[in-house]
């Protein structure tokens, strides 16, 4: 029986999976791909030099029991780095290196120092003429990595970012480019980083800026004729955190001086974290040598959470401003708005706030009406319960009446509407809304959007009816 590359490490795969968390795997030992078996070593790919260490880091000793039972005691495992080229060459190229040799190699352009004769430090931080080399950081200390809650959503980035204040400069995450979509919390992420730094390395000099205001910065500079100055002081800098790089897209000048900032302090060693609102490949406008120093390091995304992050994210609100609310209606928010964490905040504030102008308890409604408002924008589908709920109370009466038998005219037209209005703001069948409102046949559904229509052109009272429920179902 002959052992090929991918059986072996399909067995160490089925080992590692039986021991380790499902998200980590997932993580960790999906994307390796075998390689190669020699009498005792398999070689395996991973896709940069973060994950390498990131496996030698955590799962060496899990990796070694799996291949020791696999080539016995002396089994080797090689590590093939995928590497990207960093001079524009798409060609990827791989490079071996032993897993007892941590040392990779990373090519790298050399970079003429910017050398400046004086080495007075103007701080464009500081009123001019005010000589200060105290560097404040500009930090916000409300965000910390303690209050950025965990989920599959962020789970790289956050690891990653820890690792980067523990060991500012020292990991292969330089930069650590952080990116995702708008309220996904790169800025929270980005600040928790550096407030973490300063708090472990109080002497480091940490500066968080967003790339407009490095803007801003950079053409006073050159208007005041101290374009050395402006290098001259970023260079200085331990920790540089850059929030929306894109706002650099099409600006070259600035592009230009970032670059050298940041070749001189990535060739000392310093740490650069960055935001952005797109991945690298999808940054336009940027010059490829910078987009290619964005790659040298780690770009990890921050996804739109899950439910059950969405839920901790509310509870560890509200529990930070000591408010409680029913379990239900935290379900509903979290269920209902999806798309960014900032909605989620947004309108649990306003819940929160809701209710305490107006001395209203927290309702199943209420929550209903402000999630409403904060998803307007994006297109929802009303259920066909809430349509019912919605007709029934507009006629004061209940659902059990609306959904009755009974022929009395007020009641039949009520339900007709509620058919109609289930027939236009949901995808639900005939024979489903039939079924839902007092179970009907589609022929009855059918039925009752046809006189719904008619009465609505002939009968102005009616039409009225349409119109006011109408607007109740798209607040
Ligand atoms: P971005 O910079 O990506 O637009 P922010 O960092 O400004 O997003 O985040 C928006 C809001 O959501 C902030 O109030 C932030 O504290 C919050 N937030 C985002 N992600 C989390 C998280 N994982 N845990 C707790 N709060 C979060
Ligand atoms: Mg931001």
């Amino acid at each position: 029986m002959s052992r090929t590359a991918q059986s072996v490490w399909n067995n160490c795969l089925k080992f590692i999976q039986d021991n380790i968390q499902p998200q980590a795997y997932k993580t960790w030992f999906e994307p390796i791909i075998a390689v190669k078996l020699t009498e005792n070593a398999l070689s395996i790919q991973v896709p940069s030099k973060f994950f390498y260490e990131w496996l030698e880091e955590h799962y060496v000793k899990i990796l070694k029991v799996a291949l020791t039972k696999e080539l016995g005691e002396t089994a080797k495992l090689v590590y093939i780095i995928k590497m990207e080229n960093t001079y524009g060459n798409k060609q990827p190229f791989t490079e071996k290196i032993p897993s007892s040799n941590r040392t990779a190699v990373k090519s790298q352009e050399v970079d003429i120092p910017l050398n400046n004769k004086s080495p007075e430090l103007r701080n464009p931080f500081v009123i001019p003429g005010i000589r200060n080399v105290k560097v404040e950081s500009q930090l916000n200390p409300n965000y910390s990595f303690d209050n950025f809650l965990e989920g599959d959503s962020n789970r790289l980035a956050r690891s990653a970012g820890l690792a980067v204040a523990n060991k500012p400069g020292g990991t292969s995450f330089n930069p650590l480019l952080i990116f995702g979509g708008v309220g996904l919390g790169k800025t929270h992420l980005a600040h928790a980083i550096g407030v973490d730094i300063k708090d472990k390395y109080p002497e480091k000099t940490v500066l968080y800026i967003s790339a407009e205001k490095f803007t801003q910065q950079y053409i006073e500079a050159i208007k005041k004729n101290n374009r050395n100055d402006f290098i001259h002081f970023y260079q200085i800098i331990d920790v540089l955190i850059i929030d929306d790089v894109q706002f650099l897209s099409g600006k070259s000048g600035t592009q230009d001086v970032f670059f050298h900032i940041f070749n001189h302090l990535h060739q000392n060693g310093k740490q650069v974290v960055l935001t952005s609102d797109k991945a690298p490949v999808d940054m336009q406008d940027i010059e490829q040598r910078l987009l290619s120093r964005f790659k040298w390091g780690l770009s990890a995304e921050l996804q739109t959470p899950d439910f059950e992050t969405r839920v901790s994210i509310l509870k560890n609100k509200l529990y930070r401003d000591g408010v409680e609310m029913p379990e239900e209606i935290i379900d509903y928010v979290a269920k209902n708005i999806k798309s960014n964490v900032r909605e989620l905040e947004g309108a649990i504030i306003s819940l929160i706030a809701q209710s305490s102008f107006n001395k209203k308890e927290i309702t199943i409604d209420l929550a209903r009406v402000i999630v409403e408002k904060f998803v307007k924008n994006t297109k929802r589908e009303v259920s066909i319960d809430y349509i019912q709920k919605v007709v029934s109370d507009y006629f004061q009466m209940d659902i059990d009446t609306l959904q009755s038998k009974t022929r009395k005219r007020h009641i039949v037209q009520a339900r007709q509407l509620a058919m109609f209005f289930a027939k236009k703001f949901t995808k639900a069948s005939l024979a489903s809304i039939g079924s839902q409102i007092g179970k009907r046949d589609h022929a009855t559904v059918l039925h009752a959007c046809k006189t719904v229509d008619n009465l609505s052109s002939t009968d102005k009272q009616f039409r009225k009816y349409v119109e006011d429920i109408t607007k109740k179902l798209s607040v």
